[in-house]
C-alpha cells in the first residue's frame, strides 16, 4: 500500500546488506493510523476466508495483527518468546531461528488459545527467511488448525521466506514488497512497474 512504502521510503533506515530499521512506525514507536489502515488492508484481503483467529509473535507483530483481528472481528493470539513462570504446562512450542539476533528461541502458544476448529491468519511485521512464520505454521499444525493465509507488513523479495511461503501453497499478501537496497535505499518491487 502507498503510504506503507512512502513512510519506508521516507523514514527507513538500511543497516548492512539486508536489515531495514524502521522503528519510527513500527519497530519502537509505533504510528497508529498507519497500523490502521494496515489492518484495515490485510483485513479486506481475506475477508472472504472465514478467518476464525489471527496469530503472530511479540512483539513487534502484535500491532498489525491486532488492527487486522479489530477489522475481522475475531480474537488475536501473539506467540510468547520467553520462558516465563506464567509459561507452565499446556503450550504448543516450536524453534524459531531468530534472522535479526541470530539466535534460536522457543516460541510458545497456550492451547487454549488455538484449537482445531481454527481458521488461522498468519501476520507478521517482516519476511526475511521464514523461519517466525513458519514457526507460527507448525504451532498451528501442531493444534490442527488450518492455515489460511499469511500477511506481511514489510517482505524483503530477496530473501527465502516468500517462496518458502508460496511452496506450501499458502496464500501470502505483503503490502509492500522489497525487491532489493541499492546504496542505502529501498526499490520496491512494483517500482518502473505501472
Ligand atoms: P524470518 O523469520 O522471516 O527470517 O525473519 C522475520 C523476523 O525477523 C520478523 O519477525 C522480524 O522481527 C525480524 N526481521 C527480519 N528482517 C528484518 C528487517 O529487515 N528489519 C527488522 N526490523 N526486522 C526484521
Amino acid at each position: 500500500i502507498k503510504i506503507l512504502e512512502e513512510k519506508i521510503k521516507s523514514e527507513g533506515v538500511v543497516l548492512g546488506s539486508d536489515i531495514l530499521k524502521v522503528d519510527s512506525f513500527l519497530n519502537h514507536q509505533v504510528d497508529p493510523f498507519l497500523m490502521s489502515q494496515i489492518g484495515q488492508a490485510f483485513a479486506d484481503k481475506f475477508s472472504q476466508a472465514g478467518i476464525t483467529k489471527v496469530l503472530t509473535i511479540e512483539a513487534s507483530g502484535i500491532a498489525p495483527a491486532l488492527m487486522t483481528s479489530l477489522q475481522l472481528q475475531v480474537p488475536m493470539v501473539f506467540a510468547r518468546k520467553h520462558k516465563s513462570r506464567t509459561l507452565s504446562g499446556n503450550f504448543y512450542t516450536a524453534s524459531v531461528y531468530s534472522f535479526t539476533k541470530q539466535t534460536e528461541n522457543k516460541i510458545a502458544i497456550s492451547k487454549k488459545f488455538i484449537n482445531a476448529d481454527d481458521r488461522v491468519l498468519i501476520i507478521d511485521d517482516f519476511l526475511a527467511n521464514g523461519q517466525a512464520v513458519q514457526g507460527l505454521l507448525d504451532i498451528t499444525s501442531q493444534a490442527g488448525a488450518t492455515a489460511v493465509g499469511v500477511g506481511i507488513v514489510i517482505e524483503k523479495r530477496f530473501q527465502a521466506g516468500h517462496d518458502l511461503i508460496l511452496s506450501k501453497n499458502i496464500p501470502l499478501v505483503s503490502l509492500a514488497s522489497i525487491d532489493h537496497f541499492q546504496d542505502g535505499q529501498v526499490v520496491f518491487n512494483n517500482e518502473g512497474a505501472a
